[in-house]
């Protein structure tokens, strides 16, 4: 079953073939991403209006090379998927109109995708890793400890109150004076910073309910700064660090949590499971593995390409989906906000 997926939610247009011969086995044919950090960067973030325009004008040469790579043709396709939400719209617009195209033309089946679900079912990519597994899905937008029960069955467990630990990220480093984005810059300061030279509060940590809550430990470095500027590269970097090291403690905390509450409402887990940009943080993902290693689990973690924003995730969880006979109308419509719960299995 080979699908082509499509993703324009935030600043990557992205496509790519995946082949999946069977259930829980997949092959990536292709894997095409253009960023558009070169367009973003002198704002400091991303620039919704930018962000589409960028989109309308490289998508379809980005899908046409993954098809070339994939050294397949349209019609030979089992289906056609686009994340169809949650994103910016005007960039998911141009993603999903291009997809019902494509299906249309062709005559091929067209899958919409939530983004969070092509993150959430992006360990079983690269890994056999069956259902129902704890997934800490930490992104730029989201933060959420999910049981994923299977496609489409999804229970919150836990949600962050303020900002995603990837926006914590982006903005402590903007804070700082680092460029966007902010995630592997601060990875790459901390490594050679101080991390207990400054002391940052560790928030929500002990608490039953695995939520999470960022803002104040960004507030607490943007304090801090203030308080020894100007700042020296050793003070950034030892900021970084700190940042980091109580960013890592929280997720640990939080995901410790998670996994009691697992417990209690699923029974045991298969594994426990990262993804979203985040998950790409060294730090956090030894921290997860050692975690994960106390409860006597097994830490799926995608490779690093598959847990920032890609197109061969969105193909993999419409392959999940076909093969469920979950395909959708040409009539599906963007959507700005989708949260995982209101998916249909
Ligand atoms: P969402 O998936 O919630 O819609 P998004 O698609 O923008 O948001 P992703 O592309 O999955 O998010 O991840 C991007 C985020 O991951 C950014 O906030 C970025 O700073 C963060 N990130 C990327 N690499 C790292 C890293 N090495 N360490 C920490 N954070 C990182
Ligand atoms: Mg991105
Ligand atoms: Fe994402």
């Amino acid at each position: 079953m080979r699908v082509l997926g499509i993703e324009t939610t935030c600043d990557e247009t992205a496509a790519a073939v995946v082949d999946s011969p069977r259930e829980g086995e997949a092959t990536i044919l292709s894997n095409e991403v253009l960023s558009q950090i070169a367009e973003h960067a002198p704002y400091g973030g991303v620039v919704p209006e930018i962000a589409a325009r960028a989109h309308v004008e490289v998508l379809d040469r980005i899908v046409a090379r993954a098809l070339k790579t994939a050294g397949v043709k349209l019609a030979d396709l089992d289906g056609i998927a686009a994340a169809a939400g949650p994103g910016l719209i005007g960039g998911v617009i141009v993603g999903l109109t291009t997809a019902k195209a494509l299906a249309l033309v062709a005559g091929k089946p067209f899958i919409a995708v939530n983004h969070l679900e092509a993150h959430a079912l992006s360990a079983r990519l690269t890994d056999k890793v069956q259902f129902p597994y704890l997934l800490l899905l930490a992104s730029g937008g989201h933060t959420q400890l999910l049981a994923v029960r299977g496609v489409g069955d999804y229970v919150r467990l836990g949600t962050t109150m303020d900002d995603a630990i990837g926006e914590a990220f982006d903005k402590t480093a903007k804070l700082l004076g680092l460029p966007y984005p902010g995630g592997p810059q601060v990875e790459k300061e901390a490594e050679r910073g101080d991390p207990e030279r400054f002391a940052l509060p560790r928030p929500l940590s002990g608490r039953p309910i695995p939520d999470f809550s960022l803002s104040g430990l960004k507030t607490a470095v943007r304090l801090e700064a203030e308080r020894i500027a100007p700042l020296t590269a050793t003070d950034v970097a030892d900021l970084c660090a700190s940042f980091q090291a109580a960013v890592v403690d929280v997720v640990v905390d939080r995901t410790r949590a998670g996994l009691r509450v697992f417990r209690e409402q699923c029974g045991k887990p298969n594994a426990l499971v990262v993804a979203g940009g985040v998950a790409a943080n060294q730090s956090i993902r030894r921290a997860l593995q050692r975690l994960a290693g106390e409860a006597g689990l097994r830490l799926v973690a995608p490779p690093l390409a598959l847990c920032t924003d890609n197109g061969a995730m969105i193909a993999w969880a419409g392959a999940e989906r076909l093969r469920l006979g979950l395909v959708d109308g040409l009539e599906t419509a963007p959507r700005a906000r989708w949260p995982l719960a209101e998916l249909a299995g």
